[in-house]
């Protein structure tokens, strides 16, 4: 069983595709407050890994645990109907790489719209929400703009506004930044530098090494399904255990110094 001073505990969790297996036994737990940076290669199953947290896949062994409560399955080992899994998905946000913004409501109607139909929350005391948090990630003037009005960046920082409007006990990144032109890349950073101080719980997949490695309370390195190591950032970084991890940090050693 989960401590409850773990928000996140993935125990053992495998998932195969046919007969490629994608996820082998990974395990790890993240405590409140921590920033856990997921790196690897392309297709050493950083996306599924985040979509099993959140049963967007169902993991074909281990179980997920978010603050003490098993994700997916509801006693007796009975799987979670659709509606009850929505309800422990509305406690972990998501941002993806591609957005996912609502095109036909506004920013501000994009952050209200499921605390007030999800949640069932009041709209009032929504909207307060969501104009301070747009506040906080600098788009308060575009809160009655559509989604494609905006830049890239502006997108990407709606989305993570918009993950923050569930109060969520879990924000899971994946490669958020991506699919922005790379000037734009900076400010979605800082917006998740800030979240990182202010000790929100994250697991973050990112290619950009040098924000892991200041923001990251610890690294996660994945390889072939496997987390092959994991160790706090200046020393994961410094000194890679493994050969896989020393060739992956030396690909991204030019990234580093070019870029912050
Ligand atoms: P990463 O995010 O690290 O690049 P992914 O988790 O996206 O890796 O993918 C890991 C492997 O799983 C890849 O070989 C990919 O082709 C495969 N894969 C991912 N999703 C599916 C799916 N829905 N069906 C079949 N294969 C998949
Ligand atoms: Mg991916």
């Amino acid at each position: 069983m989960a401590e409850v001073s773990k928000v996140l505990d993935v125990a053992g969790v495998s998932k195969r595709f046919g007969d490629n297996e994608v996820l082998s036994d990974v395990s790890f737990q993240v405590d409140k407050g921590e920033t856990v940076c997921v790196l690897g290669p392309s297709g050493s199953g950083k996306s599924t890994l985040l979509r099993c947290i959140n049963w967007l896949e169902r993991p074909d062994a281990g179980q997920v645990y978010l603050n003490g409560l098993q994700v997916g399955i509801s006693g007796a080992g009975i799987v979670m109907t659709d509606r009850e899994l929505s309800r422990i998905r509305t406690r972990i946000g998501m941002v993806f790489q591609h957005f996912a913004l609502w095109p036909h409501l506004t920013v501000l109607q994009n952050l209200m719209e499921a605390p007030v139909q999800v949640q069932r929350r009041s709209k009032a005391e929504v909207r307060d929400e969501a104009l301070a948090l747009l506040s906080k990630v600098g788009l308060l003037e575009k809160q009655k703009a559509f989604p494609a009005k905006l830049s890239g960046g502006q997108k990407q920082r709606v989305g993570i506004a918009r993950a923050l409007a569930m109060k969520p006990d879990l924000l899971l990144f994946d490669e958020p930044t991506s699919a922005l032109d790379p000037e734009l890349v900076g400010e979605v950073l800082l917006v998740m530098r800030d979240l990182a101080r202010e000790g929100r719980t994250m697991v973050i997949v990112t290619h950009e090494m040098a924000f892991a490695r200041e923001a990251a309370t610890r690294i996660l390195f994945l390889d072939r399904g496997r987390v092959i190591e994991t160790a706090a950032p200046d020393r994961f970084f410094a000194q890679p255990e493994t050969e896989r991890a020393r060739q992956f940090v030396q690909r991204y050693a030019g990234d580093m110094a070019g870029r912050q």
